[in-house]
């Protein structure tokens, strides 16, 4: 049996809390063990049908609470279990399953609900009925399974209760279920349900309307219909850029988009000329702190902050409107800054928040735990996702037991896990299961001469950077990494800040560091120039690095990888949003065009995250998340600095003004 569930955990992972018990059933049916199927239906029958053993006297008293809060009106996530279409778009993780017809949902006291839907090519029919319904406070819900249905076992016929409770603006959501007959069960929906507790608060993300009236300094289109008309398009998808393009927003999303002339305008339309101007996704930044680095001359006394303030604003200016934290030393101020975002009180782009760095002994880092072995390391990546986190990092010091056991947790969850890695190389992570890896070939140290296992090399970066990207064992790392669906997210900006000979910061970027910063930087650079007459072979080496790391990656996208596009903008003159677009620059520098660099730092995040049906390029149907840039990008690379106007959910903000408002305040807050 235990061979059996281990077997099956992948199609726990995904599923929504019901189907969880449908997993069960699919892997006895598909298995030898299937004969005995009998048994296990008694196994999961409701309590009273088994006389109970020792272990399973209190069976009853098992239950689970959850409590989640959404950044959203009352009303409107109680409107989320109420309106069917919502609760199609919620319950069903559609990689997993799909519906057999729609669901339908009577939210009214003895209304009936029914789900019916096909997950691995079995058809599976839930239904019941609202007990108790008070709008917007209370729902009640019984499950009662066909007595034919495989789902007529754990936990068996339950109730579910969901309480919504109105909290200045926000919601706070209490469900509790009951009857479950162990805590593996109990475990398996609590992880379902939190999986449909973080679509709803996807579906929630638009802006309120009250926080444009509250942001109108920095608001310069808000109206409910916008027609932008004349632009060149870079829809994100790899496509050639488009001339002469006409994109129309209504609510929030794209509802058309062609060849001007070609779109019918709304009357209502509020008409915006964008000739000799580009529209672009908004973009999906995967490597994207919320901190920036003080103290950096003293490595063992480095310390990061959270910038609230500044680095949303900066993001969001940029054009960037989705980000994934990938690594924090704030957890908690990080899960804030989303909520404030989401609820409009903070200016800044969608925020998927990682959890904290999962590292052990060795980078001394004051700020960051340090696991104590692989339990550890479980408990910690359970821990945050109760709290939130939608990912996690591995960093430089981890054991490959470790690992595993971190990996393997945030895969119980429905969750992604990158790293940052040292002590395993590329290969190794990627056969434990690793979704993502940071930074590229530069940190990869299986190819070190003094390589431990376990143990990241005293030299530890650019081990790599005379090896041929061509030659045998670069090749078969990425293969590897092909193989196992491994992403990569390039963060060439991070490794710029260490080669010789590249171009500096403009002066906008200068302007929007503290005095403090602005000292440390400019104190750095002269540091930089004497020690690179000292240490030149280490400085010529990074320098080289980088040259080796754009040709690793468009090896590593020829192959067929996933390329995702990131900054690690937290240091000196490289920073929030700003980073992004150097970044495309040095995708393109790399060799890629510019819609290749602009597929890879929007739609492929946008896919690797799973939010690919609603943002990561221009299309029909999709969010409103639009960059707005001067000049053609597709011409000169240098033009996407020229953001102009960024568009989340179809709400225009001013660039320019938003990055005036946070002039000299990077470093501070
Ligand atoms: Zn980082």
């Amino acid at each position: 049996m235990t061979r059996v569930r281990l077997r099956c955990m992948p199609v726990f992972q995904t599923l929504f809390a019901f189907s969880i018990a449908i997993a069960s059933h699919v892997c006895a049916a598909q298995s030898k063990l299937a004969p005995r199927f009998g048994d296990l239906v008694r196994v999961q029958a409701p309590v009273a049908d088994f006389a109970p053993s020792p272990a399973q006297e209190n069976v009853i008293g098992i239950s689970l609470r959850l409590e989640r809060s959404f950044a959203a009106r009352r009303d409107k996530v109680f409107g989320l279990w109420t309106d069917p279409h919502a609760v199609a778009k919620w319950f069903l993780p559609p990689e997993q399953a799909h519906w057999a017809e729609p669901p339908r949902f009577e939210a009214r006291p003895g209304g009936r609900f029914s789900l019916r839907l096909v997950s691995r090519e079995e058809f599976y029919d839930l239904h019941g009925t609202f007990r108790e319904v008070h709008s917007p406070e209370k729902l009640v819900l019984n499950w009662q399974w066909d007595k034919d249905s495989p789902l007529a076992g754990s936990p068996g016929n339950t109730e579910v209760t969901v309480e919504f409770f109105a909290q200045s603006g926000k919601t706070r959501v209490v469900l509790t279920q009951f009857g479950f007959q162990n805590d593996e069960s109990r475990g398996q929906y609590e992880r379902g349900w939190s999986r449909c507790f973080r679509e709803m608060d996807n579906l929630l993300a638009a802006v309120p309307a009250e926080s444009i009236t509250r942001w109108k300094e920095f608001i310069r289109v808000s109206s409910p219909v916008v027609a932008l008309e004349h632009a060149t398009v870079i829809d994100g998808t790899g496509a050639p850029a488009k001339q002469e393009q006409t994109i129309v927003i209504a609510g929030g999303r794209i509802a058309a988009l062609g060849p001007s002339g070609s779109v019918d305008i709304p009357a209502s339309a509020e008409r915006v000329n964008l000739a000799g101007y580009t529209a672009l996704p908004g973009l999906v930044g995967m490597h994207d702190h919320l901190f920036y680095v003080s103290n950096f001359f003293h490595i063992d006394e480095l310390l990061a902050h959270d910038m609230p303030f500044s680095f949303p604003r900066l993001y969001l200016a940029n054009g960037v409107t989705t980000i994934r934290t990938t690594g924090t030393f704030e957890p908690y101020t990080d899960l804030e800054i989303k909520k404030a975002v989401d609820d409009g009180t903070l200016i800044g782009p969608k925020i998927h928040v990682t959890g904290p760095y999962i590292t052990g002994e060795g980078y001394p880092l004051i700020q960051l735990y340090k696991i104590t072995g692989p339990e550890d390391a479980r408990r910690m990546v359970e821990y945050w996702a109760r709290e939130g986190a939608t990912s996690f990092k591995l960093y430089t010091d981890v054991t490959r037991a470790e690992a595993k056991a971190a990996i393997d947790e945030a895969h119980r969850w429905g969750l992604t896990i990158t790293g940052h890695l040292g002590s395993i190389g590329f290969r190794e992570a990627a056969e434990l299961g690793i979704d993502d890896l940071e930074h590229g070939l530069w940190v990869d140290t299986e190819f070190a001469s003094d390589k431990q296992p376990d143990v990241d090399p005293p030299d530890y970066d650019a081990s790599a950077v005379d090896m041929d990207i061509n030659g045998e064992a670069i090749q078969s790392m990425i293969k590897t990494l092909v193989d196992h669906h491994v992403a990569v997210t390039s963060t060439m900006v991070a490794l710029e800040q260490l080669a010789l000979g590249r171009p500096g910061p403009s002066q906008q970027v200068l302007d929007a560091l503290s005095e403090s910063a602005r000292k440390m930087y400019e104190m750095d650079q002269k540091m930089m120039a004497e020690d690179s007459l000292r240490e030149k072979e280490r400085f010529e080496r990074d320098t080289r690095m980088l040259q080796k790391e754009m040709e690793f990656e468009r090896a590593f996208v020829r192959a067929g990888g996933l390329l995702l596009g990131g900054t690690d903008a937290v240091i000196k003159a490289a920073i929030a949003g700003f980073g992004d677009l150097r970044e495309l620059e040095l995708l393109v520098e790399a060799g890629f065009t510019t819609e290749q660099a602009i597929q890879i730092s929007s739609l492929n995040g946008a896919q690797f995250l799973k939010e690919a049906s609603r943002i990561g390029s221009l299309e029909v149907g999709k969010q409103a998340d639009i960059m707005i840039v001067k000049g053609d990008p597709a011409k000169n690379i240098e033009d996407i600095e020229n953001v102009e106007l960024v568009f989340k959910d179809g709400v225009g903000y001013d660039s320019k003004k938003l990055i005036a408002s946070v002039k000299g305040q990077v470093g501070i807050h």
